[in-house]
């Protein structure tokens, strides 16, 4: 029997796997070690091989669940014997290694697709450039508040294969980025959202547009017509890449500006399922444009998978999204302070800049990927009284706001920074930490450079109030 096509078979059952398959995973970070102890679970002969150091977490699930790895080298004649290879989306199809596997003909997939083949439920899977984590986030909120079973997975949280290998769900809700997507092939979503697709990792995608575009739409290749394709119709890539698609499942078009089934009329989001059913933002707990399209695509999803609305509506009074998206982390003087630091490109910068109408103290800066600021341009000469840059490199930005903005400042200190950012603010202004640049130059990644940020206005707090007293 081959083994690579009894491999490729979706819902395989334990008894049915040979005893000799051999399942290699590179990359043990959360999803190699997921696929590896869903992989175990099923009773293959698995083995983990990660060119880099694996992190204590992991190796010690590694090493408690008996399975075989190796760190620091890839050992071709323990990888290239495989009959199934798990790659990690990190590991880029032109790697030596995968050269040489595909070259072999072991079929190679990813850990979404393995835990694909493994579970019961049904999937909501999330795509897009900008809002997957808020928009899945948001959707297994409402999921959860509705009473459902339901698990979160993805690139948020736990990977899909760990929690399939420890327990079934009716719901997966799954947050899927397009390297992810590169290594699906049975991978079929009974709902699916995609949010917007603008430039971003071309450098995986040889630097063509369409390429990318491409992987974004392998969301919807196995779909048929019993399932749904939420998109955001505004985006012109979207739309016009789906002339092309000839797309089977059913479409749900969300609109922030024309009458679509589901839409903002300016007021309130409609949703084209029920005609009594309206929402307003102020009715959610999150704020900003870019919210109301990530809203109306989870309400969408949570609505079709079978969520009653009396529970969608309690979902959005209470959700609390994931720190570092204009997250508020504290006011002092009447200034709030903003912490928005997962915006690291402009796209995400122009609906932070849009989600608010106070005078705004911009921080900006850090490793530049490639920006075209002419994006903001308007938004920031309008809102911006001061920028202050934060990088080891800030020539770009200094150059290109130097006529728009009236005080450009700069410092590299944090501590320094929100001091500066409370000095240049009067009572009712925002300061706005939403960086546009990714942020190794300075913070180790976006998490510790919002966590920084935070406990410097915290301690800032502490400090005027102290003062005051
Ligand atoms: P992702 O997981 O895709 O990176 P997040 O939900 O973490 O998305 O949001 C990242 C940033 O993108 C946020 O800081 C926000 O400014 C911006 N953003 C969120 N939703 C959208 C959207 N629908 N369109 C464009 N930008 C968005």
């Amino acid at each position: 029997m081959d083994c690579r096509n009894f491999i490729g078979h979706t819902k395989l059952s334990y008894i049915e796997i040979a005893m000799n398959e051999r399942v290699v995973i590179l990359g043990a970070g959360e999803s190699g070690t997921g696929a590896a102890l869903l992989a175990k679970a099923k009773g293959y002969d698995v083995f983990v091989s990660d060119q880099g150091t694996i992190k204590d977490n992991y190796r010690d699930d590694l090493l408690r669940n008996k399975i075989e790895f190796e760190e620091g080298k890839h050992s071709e004649e323990k990888v290239l014997n495989a009959s199934l290879l798990i790659k990690s989306p990190g590991i880029p199809q032109k790697a030596e290694i995968i050269k040489k596997a595909k070259a072999k003909g072991i079929e190679i997939i990813d850990e979404i697709e393995f835990g694909f083949r493994f579970i019961q439920g049904k999937v909501i899977a999330i795509t897009g450039t900008n809002g997957k984590t808020t928009t899945t986030l948001l959707t297994y909120h409402l999921l959860k508040t509705a009473g459902f079973s339901v698990a979160l997975a993805g690139n948020v949280g736990e990977s899909l294969a760990r929690k399939v290998a420890h327990g079934n769900h009716d719901w997966y809700v799954l947050e899927i980025s397009s390297f992810q997507l590169d290594g699906t092939k049975t991978f079929k979503p009974a709902i699916g959202i995609l949010l917007n697709i603008t430039p971003d990792h071309l450098d995986r995608y040889e630097y063509k547009m369409e390429n990318y575009v491409a992987s974004k739409f392998r969301i919807m290749q196995n779909m048929d017509a019993k399932d749904h394709f939420i998109y955001y119709a505004d985006d012109a890539v979207i739309t016009s890449a789906l002339k092309t698609q000839k797309p089977t499942p059913h479409l749900v078009r969300i609109s922030l500006k024309d009458k679509n089934q589901v839409y903002y009329d300016g007021t309130v989001m409609q949703f084209g399922f029920d005609e009594n059913f309206n929402v307003a933002q102020s009715d959610t707990t999150l704020k900003g444009p870019h919210n109301l399209i990530n809203t109306m695509a989870a309400v969408s999803a949570a609505h079709l998978a079978g969520a009653k609305l009396k529970a969608i509506r309690e979902g959005l009074k209470t959700f609390r999204n994931a720190p570092h998206r204009l997250e508020h982390v504290g006011t002092i003087n009447g200034v709030d302070f903003i912490n928005d630091s997962k915006a690291t490109n402009v796209d995400s910068v122009v609906y932070a800049l849009g989600s608010y109408t106070q005078p705004l103290i911009w921080i900006a800066g850090g490793i530049d990927k490639g920006n075209d600021y002419n994006l903001i341009k308007d938004d920031v000469s309008k809102k911006v009284k001061t920028l202050i840059c934060l990088g080891t490199e800030n020539e770009k930005l200094k150059n290109f706001f130097g006529g728009v903005v009236k005080t450009i400042l700069e410092t590299q200190n944090v501590s320094a920074l929100v001091r500066m950012a409370l000095q240049e603010a009067k009572p009712g202004d925002v300061v706005l930490l939403s960086p546009a640049c990714a942020s190794f130059d300075l913070f180790k990644n976006y998490e510790d450079r919002g966590d920084q940020f935070r406990k410097a206005v915290q301690e800032l707090r502490k400090e005027v109030e102290n003062q005051l007293v």
